[in-house]
């Protein structure tokens, strides 16, 4: 197989997509495909309350958080946090800190009154703001930040105390990757398609008690409190995305769960930065040190074309998705939790090779 550095879809483990293929064609003693299965099944039933479980437990949050499976991808929570929590009168905050978070902020313009409470635009998404020391005031209806900033590259390794204002956060990129104080937030979303899954499928965790304070008088498929009074089976769910997802819960559950899925995230990681880090800057990290990312390592290079013979050269050798996002440009290499660790081996090689060839 390839050395999969997609930042999203990401790369799966092998023994999930075997364990898929073998369900795909015969789930349980019925005859029938998972995929043919009605979704007011008992089977399908028990895979979703399953699902709920694993990612409750892996994440260990205690009793009074609810987890629901929603359609329309992270992008559909930018707008359905604002739709939800946002009230006439009160004023929804935002650290903007890529560009999938000033896009979640400009989600919420369009449904009410909506304020950026720190940026790092100016700066070039290259560092974070400091978050401890972080007042938010009282009108504010939740503050919303994106832990990992999947297309730049950096991560927060503190998030804000909001006392009793709802945080909310955007964890697409790096839920399960590290340990963490979940209960700092009331509101958890990450699209399935890095960490947990393929794409089809976003998790949302939640405290019961902001569920409850959501808005009524929006269409109830758009309401946080219909898929949790109906388990996430108020319409047709995309069963076969939350199999997956449950396939990879329980695959991370067997690698040890998120102490041990951190620690190698770690490992993995830290040899892209040290390739990235040998040798006169002929790498140059985008994000500055403290602030990069645990699953998506940054860098450019002296110039476009050097970058472009990299790309090129580094999918010949079997190394895919390594080109940056076409708005910030350079290489990035996305280490999600099923990237193992000989990939990033193979893949800081590769790199020193280059320099040496090339430097
Ligand atoms: N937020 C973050 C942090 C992401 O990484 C992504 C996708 O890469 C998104 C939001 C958008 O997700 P989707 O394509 O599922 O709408």
């Amino acid at each position: 197989r390839s050395w999969n550095f997609n930042p999203g879809p990401a790369a799966l483990p092998l023994e999930v997509l075997e364990q898929a293929k073998e369900a795909f064609v015969e789930y349980g003693d019925q005859g029938l495909s998972l995929l043919e299965m009605s979704h007011r099944s008992k089977t399908v039933e028990r895979i979703v309350e399953e699902t709920e479980r694993l990612l409750l437990e892996l994440i260990d949050l205690p009793s009074g958080y609810r987890v629901l499976f929603m359609g329309g991808g992270a992008s559909a929570q930018f707008a359905l946090v604002s739709m939800n929590f946002l009230r006439a009168g009160t004023i929804a905050r935002y650290l903007v800190s890529g560009s999938f978070a000033e896009k979640a902020y400009r989600e919420a313009l369009t449904v009410g009154q909506a304020e950026v409470l720190a940026s790092g635009k100016a700066e070039g998404w290259k560092r974070l703001p400091d978050v401890r020391q972080l007042k938010v005031r009282t009108d504010t209806a939740y503050v919303h930040m994106t832990t990992n900033n999947t297309i730049e590259g950096s991560q927060f390794r503190d998030f804000p105390d909001t006392g009793t204002v709802p945080l909310i956060g955007d964890m697409t990129s790096d839920i399960l990757s590290r340990r963490l104080d979940w209960t700092k937030f009331a509101l958890i979303y990450a699209a399935a398609q890095k960490n947990l899954g393929p794409a089809g499928v976003t998790a949302v965790i939640v405290k019961e008690e902001l569920l409850r304070a959501g808005s009524a008088d929006i269409p109830a498929i758009f309401q946080y409190r219909t898929y949790a009074d109906n388990h996430s089976l108020y319409n047709t769910p995309p069963v076969h995305a939350i199999y997956m997802m449950k396939l990879m819960l329980e695959w991370a559950a067997r690698q040890g769960g998120i102490p041990e899925l951190e620690k190698r995230n770690e490992r993995k990681i830290g040899l892209l930065y040290e390739a990235i880090d040998a040798g006169d800057g002929f790498y140059r990290g985008i994000v500055e040190k403290p602030y990069r990312s645990t699953m998506n390592a940054t860098w450019r290079m002296a110039d476009e074309e050097l970058e472009k013979r990299f790309a090129l050269e580094s999918e010949r050798e079997g190394f895919i998705g390594l080109a940056g996002h076409r708005s910030v440009g350079g290489l990035r290499a996305s280490a999600y939790n099923a990237v193992p660790e000989e990939a990033c081996k193979a893949l800081a090689e590769f790199m020193n090779d280059f320099r040496r060839r090339r430097g």
